[in-house]
């Protein structure tokens, strides 16, 4: 079976609430719960299974999300209130990119069983596949290693020095300007809080300073994957996000060029991943399908039964002037970018 197969129809998509409320952010959940159903023909109790594919940290017992850096909430009860909206226990909450390695490892042609999916989109983090099986809880949070021990930059969840801090779509733009204010680069770019990660991306080969932070970007990013590298011991690394799907051989190249300079194993093949932005979503079906059906991955007959599986993503919203702007079809995918979505299979 492949990742075709996994068709994704009739997307419901809402941008997340702006306010710090959990009552606000559940009762959303719940509203798009009802308006998928409603869409699909089905009602909630007929939902056999769900997949949360979220922003983390995680909290297991029951799955929750806590302190998120991206979401204005701090703690966000969504196994309880998802179950509530589908009237079933069959619920499993998973950091997104975990989400996106089991997409990665059960759908896609280069998926091998010990292998890495990382994501660098408003934030930045990795699921871990060791033999053959995601790991699991909050595994993959390395856009929290310390890649910079002059901790320079402050990252969204209260650290310093931190992988994401530097290179997430969100605080590119922030590191550039830190960079604008302590250095001597020249720049047409505006380094008010309206600068984007794809301004910087678009300006690179002309500006100075664009390319500097970019140079900057591939070295932190170097020093990071070295790291994951060096704990997993991946022969694979897919690449996924935004910040990667928009600006694909600009960001792929340097690491494929230059790990093999940091790491003393046999550094893996990279690539980007082939499910674009639905990556989560597939990793969220194959988990809720492995509700259902334990230890098989999603069939043609589990399909052909049409067993009703609800898939969800979360994405956090537009936080403050962390405006994020994409390269390329923008409006489209900016939006979705910065929604949550609730999805049925048809
Ligand atoms: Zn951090």
């Amino acid at each position: 079976m492949s990742g075709d197969d996994l068709r994704i129809t009739d997307p419901v998509v809402k941008r997340s609430p702006a306010v710090a409320d959990p009552d606000v952010f559940t009762a959303e959940l719940a509203t798009l719960v009802e308006r998928a159903c409603s869409e699909a023909g089905l009602t909630p109790a007929a939902i056999s299974a769900v997949g949360v594919g979220s922003a983390g940290p995680i909290k297991r017992t029951p799955e929750a999300v806590l302190n998120p850096p991206n979401l204005p909430v701090d703690n966000l009860p969504i196994e309880r209130a998802v179950r509530a909206a589908v009237d079933t226990d069959q619920v499993r909450v998973l950091n997104d990119a975990v989400c996106g390695a089991v997409a990665e490892h059960e759908f896609a042609g280069g998926g091998t069983d010990d292998m890495v999916y990382l994501t660098v989109s408003t934030g930045l983090g990795a699921g871990v596949i060791v033999d053959g099986r995601p790991l699991g809880g909050n595994t993959g949070e390395v856009g929290h290693l310390t890649v910079d021990p002059g901790m320079t930059m402050e990252c969204g969840c209260g650290g310093a020095g931190h992988w994401e801090a530097y290179c997430s779509g969100v605080n590119l733009p922030r590191y550039a300007r830190h960079l604008s204010q302590h250095g001597d680069h020249g720049t047409a770019l505006s380094t008010d809080g309206t600068l984007s990660a794809a301004d910087i991306f678009a300006a690179a080969p002309d500006d100075e300073l664009a390319a500097a932070t970019l140079a900057q970007f591939d070295h932190w990013n170097l020093i990071g994957l070295a790291d994951v590298v060096h704990a997993f011991a991946p022969s694979y690394v897919a690449l996924g996000g935004s910040v990667v799907l928009h600006n694909r051989d600009r960001v792929l190249t340097p690491l494929r060029e230059r790990l093999s300079d940091h790491v003393m194993v046999d550094p893996p093949a990279i690539g980007v991943t082939e499910f674009g932005d639905e990556i989560v979503l597939k990793g969220a079906l194959a988990v809720a399908a492995d509700q259902v059906s334990p230890g098989a991955s999603p069939s043609p007959q589990l399909w052909q039964a049409r067993i009703p599986l609800l898939r969800f993503r979360w994405w956090p919203g537009k936080q403050s002037n962390h405006v994020w702007n994409t390269g390329g079809d923008d409006s489209r995918d900016g939006f979705r970018d910065d929604c949550r979505r609730l999805i049925l299979p048809s």
